[in-house]
């Protein structure tokens, strides 16, 4: 039995190499040449495999996304039935998004982009200090990601607030869930970051409606999804200065297009999808592990639950 492994052609090695430095005994293929396709028994994928393609093996037991989002694996016509689909929960990546979040919360309430222009200007010029008790951060999903954040926030003095589907307990952070409760944290958000999965809930939530309810000047961080931020609305905002800036580290599409208001807006810091990157090494294991499961018949970990659709 095999495991099918699909995503750029560098990466799927490094993946290779890193699932057979935990168990040597697999067979692994790398996708197109997955061979006999009853051999398949576990599909590790990204974003650009098509979920019809994995109908073609009879005796697939599990997928795995090669990521923590699993939006990718859901869209239509989402996976064979009965297949379940586990994500990655790894120490690495929510370091990584830690540390992310905490760069560009630290950027925008250090006032780096006045002083990189002031330095440009050559003008040697102080602004009013900022004071981090008074710098809330509302931070949208308080899941691996989020909470995460939200402790790193709050060692630092900054009040944390955060958004869930469910009500949800947070030491050191006010949470809110809810229609309302997206309102009530938004109005106190100096600092927005977005960590939710894409769903048919959550697409297009940082949109003009969420944006004018941020105190007028706030700030936007964005380290889940494009499809999260309805951009015409989000340059509108930045044209107003109703946002005063972004950090933007996904989109849509991905690449974006050379001729997007993005690249060039001096308001807008970009990354290109790179806030957390898998490290296949740290990732090997929880796969590995999740297989023998699966032959065992035993509970998978870190299961997408589809009728939440994360
Ligand atoms: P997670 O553990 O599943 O947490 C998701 C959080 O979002 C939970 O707190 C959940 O609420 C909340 N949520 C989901 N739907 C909601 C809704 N309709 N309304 C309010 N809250 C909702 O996910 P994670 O591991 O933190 O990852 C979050 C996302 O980050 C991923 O899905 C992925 O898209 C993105 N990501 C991006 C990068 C990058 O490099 N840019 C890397 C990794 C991941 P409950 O607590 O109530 O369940």
């Amino acid at each position: 039995m095999a495991v099918l492994l699909s995503t750029k052609a560098a990466t799927m090695d490094w993946w290779r190499r890193a699932l057979l430095a935990v168990d040597p005994g697999l067979t692994i293929r790398l996708f197109p040449d997955a061979g006999d396709p009853a051999e398949i028994e576990a599909a590790v994928v990204w974003t650009a495999h098509d979920m019809a393609e994995l109908r073609r093996y009879p005796n697939l037991k599990l997928i795995v996304s090669m990521g923590a989002g699993v939006d990718h694996l859901l869209r239509p016509p989402g996976p064979p039935p009965g297949i379940p689909v586990a994500r990655l929960v790894d120490r690495m990546l929510t370091t990584q998004m830690g540390e992310w979040v905490l760069l560009n919360v630290l950027r925008f309430h250090r006032q780096d982009l006045d002083y990189r222009a002031l330095q440009a200007a050559k003008r040697w010029e102080e602004l009013p200090a900022p004071v981090t008790a008074e710098t809330r951060i509302g931070i949208l999903g308080l899941g691996e990601l989020g909470s995460h954040a939200a402790g790193l926030l709050t060692r630092l003095g900054f009040p944390v607030m955060g958004w869930t589907r469910r009500p949800k307990v947070v030491d050191g952070v006010q949470t809110f869930h809810g229609a309302d409760g997206l309102a009530a944290m938004a109005a106190q958000s100096n600092i927005l970051v977005c960590l939710l999965p894409l769903t048919p809930e959550t697409r297009g939530i940082v949109d003009a409606a969420l944006l004018s309810r941020l105190p007028k000047g706030a700030f936007l961080i964005n380290g889940a999804r494009g499809g999260h931020v309805v951009d015409a609305d989000l340059l509108a905002a930045l044209e107003t200065g109703q946002v005063a800036a972004a950090a933007l580290d996904v989109f849509q599409p991905e690449p974006l297009p050379a001729d997007h208001a993005y690249w060039s807006h001096p308001k807008v810091v970009m990354t290109p999808h790179a806030a957390s990157i898998t490290i296949p090494e740290s990732a090997a294991p929880q796969v590995v592990e999740n297989l023998r499961r699966a032959r065992a018949g035993e509970a998978l970990m870190n299961l997408v639950d589809f009728s939440a659709g994360y």
